[in-house]
């Protein structure tokens, strides 16, 4: 079996993960995005595959009795995502290295599976208040409820920023994403 690396970006959904991730999956050809099972609905610009795999809570659970998930967490009540250790099997065996877009308690346990090809970068939003406005404009929760349950966690979430190897503040998405890229870069390739 091949083994390549693993580059995690974890932190709370708003920080700006998704658009590090994008920009890191441009700069660099040799990464390939985990592509994560999820029990949530799908958004109007997604797409199963590419995305989620998209699936019942029924084949969800029947992975996970079957042990086919890496790590998988209750990201929000009722709600499943997890890693398929065949989806970075499947990355590996294309020579690239994967990278994960985890919540944090998936990202410390991939961290955990895999000590010595990973690398794990929290994404931090400048302030809660700013989180909310993201959460706000991305409108992708259906009620306030559900944003409430995000910025929750995302309080709880913080608490464990300096368990991972790195911690992005991201106040200015450009120097973000250079800090992003330089660090990627460095970890891959060496200095
Ligand atoms: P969203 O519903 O906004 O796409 O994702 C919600 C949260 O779930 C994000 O923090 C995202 O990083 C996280 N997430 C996505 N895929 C996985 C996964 O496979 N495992 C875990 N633990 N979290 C995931």
């Amino acid at each position: 079996m091949k083994k390549g690396k693993m580059i995690i970006l974890s932190g709370p959904s708003g920080s700006g993960k998704t658009t590090i991730s994008h920009c890191l999956l441009s700069k660099f050809p040799d990464l390939k995005f985990s592509i994560s099972c999820t029990t949530r609905s799908i958004r109007n610009n997604e797409k199963h595959g590419r995305d989620y795999y998209f699936v019942s809570i029924n084949n969800f659970i029947s992975k996970m009795k079957k042990y086919q998930f890496a790590e998988w967490e209750e990201v929000y009540p009722k709600l499943f995502y997890g890693t398929l250790k065949k989806e970075i099997l499947r990355i590996w065996e294309s020579n690239k290295h994967v990278l994960f877009d985890v919540d944090v308690k998936g990202g410390l346990s991939l961290k955990k599976q895999y000590p010595d090809n990973s690398l794990s970068i929290f994404i931090m939003a400048n302030s809660i208040k700013i989180l909310k406005e993201r959460l706000l404009i991305r409108n992708s929760e259906t009620s306030y409820d559900q944003i409430n349950t995000r910025i929750n966690k995302a309080k709880k979430e913080n608490l464990s920023a300096k368990k991972f190897d790195f911690i992005l503040f991201n106040t200015d998405l450009f120097q973000t994403k250079k800090k992003a890229i330089q660090i990627v870069h460095n970890f891959i390739y060496g200095k």
